[in-house]
């Protein structure tokens, strides 16, 4: 994709978004576009989702006046590479997971900020909790002393039919309010991420804050 239309691309999803904050999932991309997505179209969240990549990638993008997130599967021996590096971790879809960065959080005297994954399909091969783990899920990593949770993720099911996001949307946001809004601190902003390129608009409508946008800013990925 040419700059000028990765700026028109992102100015219009951000009319689109509304009060949603744009996050831009960077698999694949290179570092100039990412740059000059950051300090010419003012993109204020990157989101790498895999750790091989970021740390390719870190020497050039920690110096970039926004913030880096962890948006990908995190495997619990990779934490330790990550953990100083990003701001927020999308990703935490086990509590053997939330452990382990407890455990690198506490070694580098910092509280992680981490969104906790809702598997909100209940599909097979994805990772998350289900629906109905969240609740006792959440308390839990309510309760670890360099955790923060700041709210949900998640990745709805592939949709043919774009109004059936709505509902996976919908169930999502009523987990995000019974669960999560009440237990972030007030200084904090509960963060609900959900919605990409596909299906961004529903996933606003049915109240996401923060969207994860690809291949509708950068053009469609070729490798993985
Ligand atoms: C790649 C990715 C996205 C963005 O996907 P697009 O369909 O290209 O917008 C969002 N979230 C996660 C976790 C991703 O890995």
């Amino acid at each position: 994709m040419e700059y000028p239309e990765i700026k028109k691309r992102i100015d219009l999803i951000r009319k689109e978004a509304g009060q949603a904050e744009l996050l831009l999932a960077t698999k694949t991309v290179d570092c100039e576009r990412i740059e000059y997505a950051v300090k010419e179209c003012g993109v204020k969240y990157i989101g790498e989702n895999r750790v091989q990549e970021l740390l390719e990638k870190y020497d050039r993008l920690k110096d970039l006046p926004c913030e880096l997130h962890f948006i990908g599967t995190l495997q619990k021996n990779k934490v330790k590479y990550i953990i100083d590096k990003v701001s927020l971790i999308h990703s935490v879809g086990s509590l053997s997971l939330c452990e382990e960065i407890e455990r690198q959080a506490e070694k580098h005297g910092i509280i992680m900020n981490v969104l906790c994954e809702v598997n909100i399909g209940q599909e097979e091969n994805k990772s998350g909790f289900l629906p109905d783990e969240v609740p006792e899920a959440y308390e839990k990593m309510c309760g670890f002393p360099h955790v923060r949770p700041l709210g949900l993720m998640t990745m709805a099911p592939v949709c043919q039919n774009k109004s059936d996001y709505l509902k996976y949307f919908t169930k999502t946001y009523r987990l995000f309010i019974d669960n999560c809004i009440k237990k972030v601190d007030n200084r904090y902003r509960p963060i609900l991420s959900m919605g990409m390129s596909d299906s961004y608009r529903e996933a606003v409508q049915c109240g996401s804050t923060m969207i994860r946008i690809g291949s509708a800013v950068f053009g469609q990925r070729t490798t993985k």
